[in-house]
């Protein structure tokens, strides 16, 4: 099989990889979806999203073991350690929620399935608002990355990134234009039944929920 017009999408469960996949689901004919178990404590819900999300948008959604990596790292996603709340400095909160070299594997495994399959394009929900902390969301490392692609694969599949000019408060206001379901979005760093609203990763939802007037929502995940 070796479609031009296919793709490979990171797809988490959260608010960037529905946004990214909303945005260019309609220019391929097939896209195959990549969840990751490495561990987290949200897995089950991440799970979940992407299934449901994946189920929306009519693609296929494999989830990927890599039991592994948990063994490694001590970051607050997988570990004992508590998640930073009510967060001042965005940088500290990254460190403690960083995974070792995460999205590069992730793309790198994304790459083995295009290399293998003949998927055309791969898509990450990086953006410009995480870039400003998370060195693994820029645009100059994708781009790196892709270039990497060129001389690992066959296929050399084009990465795209959706979001990378795009802050939070754009990507919901995109989402909401287009009537994508962010209802069924997990975007929180801790387990529970609903996002707990205090996490890093909350505290950017609901502000740009809050940015674009949006109750609904708000309402359903929090
Ligand atoms: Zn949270």
């Amino acid at each position: 099989m070796s479609s031009s017009n296919s793709a490979v999408i990171l797809l988490s469960g959260g608010l960037d990889s529905l946004v990214s996949l909303g945005l260019v689901r309609n220019e391929y004919e097939k896209i195959l979806a990549l969840t990751f178990d490495y561990g987290q404590k949200v897995f089950k819900q991440e799970a979940a999203a992407a299934e449901k999300i994946s189920e929306y948008y009519n693609i296929k959604c494999e989830i990927i073991k890599l039991d592994w990596l948990k063994n490694i790292t001590n970051t607050a996603l997988v570990s004992d350690n508590e998640v930073p709340e009510n967060i001042t400095d965005y940088t500290l909160s990254m460190k403690s929620v960083w995974v070792p070299n995460r999205n590069g594997l992730f793309l790198n495994i994304a790459a083995c399935y295009a290399d293998s399959f003949g998927y055309s394009d791969i898509i990450i929900g990086a953006n410009k608002e995480e870039a400003a902390t998370f060195s693994d969301n820029t645009e100059e490392f994708v781009n790196r990355v892709a270039a990497e692609f060129e001389y690992s694969t066959l296929v050399k599949p084009k990465v795209r990134v959706p979001l990378i000019k795009y802050d939070k408060r754009k990507t919901v206001e995109l989402a909401l234009e287009h009537k994508m379901p962010l209802d069924l979005v997990w975007s929180c760093y801790n387990d529970g039944e609903k996002h707990c609203g205090k996490c890093e990763s909350c505290i950017r939802l609901k502000a740009a929920l809050q940015a674009c007037g949006d109750s609904y929502f708000i309402n359903r995940l929090f």
